[in-house]
């Protein structure tokens, strides 16, 4: 499932593709006439995220809501009409549910776990049940505090409860335990404010280059490349997909040597080394 920087890369795109202009709105697979029918032509002000739910400003009150779910994908490229086609008609290929179309810009959404046009207390009502999200400006981790130091569940299903904290999924939390050593088991309860502070400012500074890179980066040495590459040239080429633990189960720890061990915690396999994972 794609976890928090995707989404905020995706809400950028989209952004610089279409805000300020006049979109036209379509719903080549018949799934979505009506809500296509309520935004087309409308301006599209902005587009956001809170953790992994995406928002489009439309004018008039008009907000388009998407969750991408496990398979869904959000296409934006320039504008590729098929040869001798009219304008308006690139070709469409697999099951377009959602089409956004300007002069340069074509969107395709395909396969969505949720796409609906909503009012703006809709949006207030969706951030307002999504805890705090490490990727939006002024997020507030104690409110993600409040949560954690008070539950009786595991750390590893509470960084994967998207009303504590909002953005992160498996990967994140996966890597993120893994870097600060903590026993994944523990209640929430149990463990430190210290610990969740630095978690907290370990996903703040992982995040965004997440959202630059395309993809997540963990691995110290791959953190410390792309920070230098980002101030040099203000990107971040996506190094090999390498992680501490994630996936690796079975693998000798990178740190100690033990074998990762894998479960299933909150529906997804959590990847730990328990040697190394000990702290609260
Ligand atoms: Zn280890």
């Amino acid at each position: 499932m794609p976890e928090g920087h995707t989404l905020h890369a995706l809400a950028g795109r989209l952004g610089r593709a279409f805000a300020s202009t006049a979109v036209e709105v379509s719903s080549p697979q018949g799934r979505f006439t009506d809500g296509a029918a309520l935004l087309d032509g409308r301006v599209l002000r902005g587009a956001s995220a809170w953790g992994k739910h995406l928002f489009a400003e439309f004018e008039g009150d008009a907000w388009l809501h998407v969750h991408l779910g496990l398979i869904g994908k959000f296409a934006v490229h320039r504008r590729r009409p098929a040869d001798g086609a009219p304008p308006g008609h690139e070709p469409v290929q697999g099951q377009v549910r959602l089409r956004l179309l300007n002069d340069r810009y074509v969107g395709d959404l395909r396969g969505p776990n949720l796409c609906a046009v909503v009012t703006p207390e809709d949006v207030e009502a969706v951030h307002a049940r999504l805890g705090p999200d490490p990727l939006r400006p002024g997020a507030d981790p104690d409110v993600a505090w409040r949560k954690i130091s008070r539950s009786q569940r595991t750390v590893a299903e509470l960084l994967m409860d998207q009303t504590v904290l909002a953005g992160v999924g498996n990967v994140y939390r996966c890597e993120l335990l893994f870097r600060h050593r903590v026993d994944p088991f523990r209640p929430g309860r149990e463990v430190r404010a210290a610990t969740w502070r630095a978690v907290w400012d370990d996903l703040a500074r992982l995040m965004p280059l997440g959202v630059v890179a395309g993809q997540i980066l963990t691995l110290e040495e791959q953190v410390d490349a792309a920070v230098a590459e980002l101030e040099s040239s203000g990107r971040i080429t996506p190094p090999e997909r390498a992680y501490y633990v994630y996936r690796r189960s079975g693998e000798p720890c990178r740190l100690c040597g033990a074998k990762v061990r894998t479960e299933l915690v909150a529906g997804r396999n959590l990847f730990w080394c328990g040697r190394c994972q000990r702290r609260r």
